[in-house]
């Protein structure tokens, strides 16, 4: 029998607020966010679905850099379309994930795709940022589109489910290259399912709360909101009163300085400080207006 990790705190989620003009977002991580308890990751953003009305110019966030970690988009509802200075350029829509590693630094914009602009409808997602290992963090920048039909799906009985985006679960690999050990698992219980999830000594493990009741020691948990559990114990559990969306991350904490500045993350001031320099000098890359290329 595998010892259960005790759940330390639940963190209800903050204020929303708009990412450029496409994404209403809560902050999950709260205060937690860039700390050392939720290593490797960093900050996780969640867009609950939200309705938006046809127009003709995408919402979203326009041209903007990045350095030093990385940042992974799970679409649940609607499409998005990415496009950066590095040349890579995708659509992902309702169970497809992009991981885009900024590494070195480039700039990118993240939109609505221009077939969900014209249609209007639901948008939801999730964006949670990987850190990168020290020795990494000018790894030439990456992108990797994954499609919801490469995730391997893990059946956890009576209908509930696991997606393995990033690490594993039992003999199922996640389809993501990773830089350091972690786990993401996407997954939807029942109602009224139980299930334990092992968890690797040494691990950091929280449980991003998208919707439905989760029932935890005796309470009834708000959503959304992160759920944080102790260091100790080889397993999590988690029951659902009814149908839930989560996603559970772990991974083992990099144990490295974290110094964070809007879109870089390095490890020291003096890099951040270069990090601007560099943004500001062009050495990011250049990103021609969505508008100008005809597209
Ligand atoms: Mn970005």
């Amino acid at each position: 029998m595998m010892s259960a990790r005790q759940p330390v705190a639940f963190l209800p989620a903050p204020a929303p607020h708009w990412v450029g003009d496409g994404f209403f977002v809560v902050p999950l991580f709260a205060d937690l966010a860039f700390s050392e308890e939720v290593s490797p990751f960093l900050m996780l953003d969640y867009a609950a679905p939200h309705e938006f009305a046809p127009r003709t110019k995408p919402p979203g966030v326009g041209a903007h850099p990045h350095r030093g970690f990385e940042t992974v988009t799970i679409v649940y509802h609607g499409e998005v379309e990415h496009r950066d200075s590095a040349g890579n350029a995708g659509t992902i829509g309702p169970g497809d994930v992009q991981w885009m590693t900024a590494g070195s630094g480039l700039l990118h914009e993240e939109f609505h795709s221009r077939e969900q602009t014209k249609r209007g409808g639901l948008v939801s997602m999730a964006q949670l940022w990987v850190n990168l290992p020290a020795k990494d963090k000018s790894t030439p920048p990456a992108y990797q589109t994954i499609l919801n039909a490469q995730i391997p799906v893990v059946d956890l009985g009576g209908g509930s489910r696991l997606r393995v985006v990033a690490g594993a679960y039992a003999e199922a690999k996640g389809p993501a290259r990773t830089f350091s050990d972690l786990h993401v698992w996407d997954i939807e219980l029942k109602a009224g399912a139980d299930v334990v999830l092992p968890i690797a000594a040494g691990d950091n493990v929280m449980v991003a709360h998208f919707t439905g009741t989760l029932h935890v020691v005796g309470q009834d948990l708000p959503q959304p909101g992160l759920l944080m559990f102790a260091k100790v114990g080889e397993a999590i559990a988690l029951s659902a009163k009814s149908d839930v969306k989560c996603l559970v991350l772990s991974g083992k904490p990099l144990g490295e300085p974290i110094a964070a500045h809007g879109p870089f993350v390095m490890n020291t001031q003096e890099e951040i400080r270069q990090a601007i320099i560099d943004f500001r000098a062009g050495k990011m890359g250049r990103l021609e207006d969505f508008e100008s290329q005809g597209a």
